[in-house]
């Protein structure tokens, strides 16, 4: 992998002249990029130090665009692969050499919603809070928010089952997707699901939510709806100490209350927060803080949150504040939902990790995590959805330092080790992309990997459909793959 100018130039004219000419014929001229430095744009997602450019870009603009691109691709042997915003956080939209990239952004419409049924149809490049806005007047919105909603697509978000903050009461976007239209890997265009509750047969959406654009291309999607809460309340609670950050996360879910968010922000967090433009005003003489969101009817939505602040209080908070308007949730909100983009005055490149582990072990895993960064000499900060358990370390570098570099893929390989030493799991909602793939192996055996490469074939027999992600491949065939051998 290299973006010098020599691979970039390479990659722009791999694509034989005929299969450009045949592409520019289905989607227009217009609608592929083949210039070198536009390409540059789509040679990675927000897994910086994974890069490659791809052959083409192509923008389709409906389902029989993609699937007349995807058969001329397929006829020619050239792996594809689909995009949304390239907020990934796997590299799952990074290119194969050679590769054409479906590019959905032109694919953009909201083309229903449906207030009485509460649902709506949408293409795949519709921006996920794009969506929620449209429906405010309807108070409606789609539940799953992931922290890069401004930004990342539905279409991704399907691909990748997106979770985020209010997921912890709403559920996964898994749990909001009713129907699908996609191209699959073969060309065939199928329609998955039933918009009218279960469909009968196998649950196909189910398998398509969170295969990250390696069984096909979704074009379209019909989508839940939920109505906006009545009422909301949203505390920020900080902790002189870590240990008592975390019990209060745990004593909060085993007293029985399910908050619509529970999220933590480690002190290093927090100083890239307040450092930054989007300063939201969190104590800085904390070592961690909580922003618990409960959300209802208003009778009991009180009740609730004087039981939070007793919970809390019983852990030694230094300080606990309530949201007094509006104004001030979005700001306390835009602090945590921006953490990352944060980062970005600290370091040019940041490798996030997504690892889970059982709720009551986080504060163990964080100190092993900060153990880690001094093992390995880096600055690490932590912004995440603590009530699911699903831990975000972000280690801070810059790739052009070959060695520093070396030393966060041992380090992220030391937390996901850490994490399932705890009984905890490779990927909490980022996917598995070529970041993860190496890891794969450490929680599938050989024959778990097979049916789960047995069941692509079915979709994408020729795994020409975002291949080299996901799922590695036998042994003997790694070569075609990405990813560290940090494993
Ligand atoms: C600041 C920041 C915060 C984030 N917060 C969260 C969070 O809270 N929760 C969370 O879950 N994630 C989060 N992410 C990760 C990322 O935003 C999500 O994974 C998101 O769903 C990716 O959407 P995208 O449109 O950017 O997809 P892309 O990065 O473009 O693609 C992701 C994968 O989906 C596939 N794909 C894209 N479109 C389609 C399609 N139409 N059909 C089939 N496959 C497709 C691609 O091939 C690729 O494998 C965050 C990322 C950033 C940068």
């Amino acid at each position: 992998m290299s973006t010098d100018k020599e691979t970039r130039k390479k990659s722009a004219s791999e694509l034989p002249p005929a299969v450009l000419g045949e592409l520019r014929k289905i989607v227009g001229a217009e609608n592929v990029l083949t210039d070198p430095v536009d390409l540059l744009v789509y040679s990675c997602d927000a897994i910086t130090y994974h890069q490659q450019s791809p052959a083409a870009v192509v923008f389709p603009a409906d389902t029989s665009q993609t699937a007349a691109a995807v058969r001329l691709l397929l006829e020619n042997d050239i792996p594809f692969l689909p995009r949304g915003s390239g907020t990934g956080l796997s590299g799952g939209a990074l290119p194969l050499p050679g590769s054409v990239v479906l590019q959905t952004s032109h694919m953009n419409r909201i083309l229903s919603a449906d207030p009485e049924n509460r649902m709506a149809e949408v293409q795949p490049g519709v921006i996920n809070s794009f969506l929620t806005k449209a429906l405010e007047p309807m108070k409606l919105h789609f539940a799953p928010d992931p922290s890069s909603q401004v930004a990342a697509v539905l279409g991704g978000n399907i691909a990748e089952n997106a979770g985020g903050p209010h997921c912890l009461k709403y559920g996964v976007t898994g749990n909001h997707v009713l129907g699908l239209e996609v191209v699959l890997g073969d060309g065939t265009v199928a329609g998955l699901g039933s918009p009218w509750g279960d469909a009968a047969g196998l649950d196909l959406v189910g398998l398509f939510v969170g295969s990250e654009g390696t069984l096909g291309i979704c074009t379209q999607a019909t989508l839940k709806l939920t109505p906006l809460p009545q009422a909301v309340q949203t505390l920020l609670i900080g902790f002189p100490r870590l240990e008592e950050a975390g019990r209060t996360v745990s004593q909060i879910i085993a007293g029985g209350i399910i908050p619509a968010a529970l999220e933590m922000i480690d002190h290093n967090g927090i100083e890239a927060v307040e450092q930054s433009v989007y300063a939201a005003g969190y104590p800085r003489d904390v070592a961690a803080v909580l922003l618990v969101e409960i959300d209802g009817f208003q009778a009991g939505l009180e009740e609730q949150a004087q039981r939070i602040r007793a919970i809390a209080e019983a852990n030694h908070p230094s300080v606990i504040r309530m949201a007094r308007n509006e104004e001030e949730r979005a700001r306390l909100w835009a602090g945590r939902k921006r953490s990352y983009g944060a980062q970005g005055q600290l370091a040019p490149d940041c490798l996030v990790q997504d690892v889970t582990v059982p709720r009551s072990l986080l504060p163990e895993m964080l100190e092993e995590v900060y153990r880690i960064a001094e093992e390995y000499d880096l600055h690490i900060s932590n912004c995440f959805h603590a009530g699911d358990g699903n831990l975000h370390p972000h280690l801070l570098f810059d790739r052009r330092d070959k060695a520093l570099t070396n030393r966060v893929l041992e380090a992220a390989g030391q937390i996901v080790k850490a994490c399932l030493a705890r009984g905890g799991t490779i990927s909490g909602e980022h996917g598995i992309g070529v970041d993860k793939l190496p890891y794969m192996r450490l929680v599938f055996s050989e024959e778990d990997l097979e049916v789960m490469r047995r069941l692509r074939s079915v979709f994408n027999p020729r795994n020409l459909c975002n291949p080299g992600k996901l799922i590695p491949e036998p042994e003997k065939c790694e070569s075609r793959q990405f990813g560290a051998d940090a494993a």
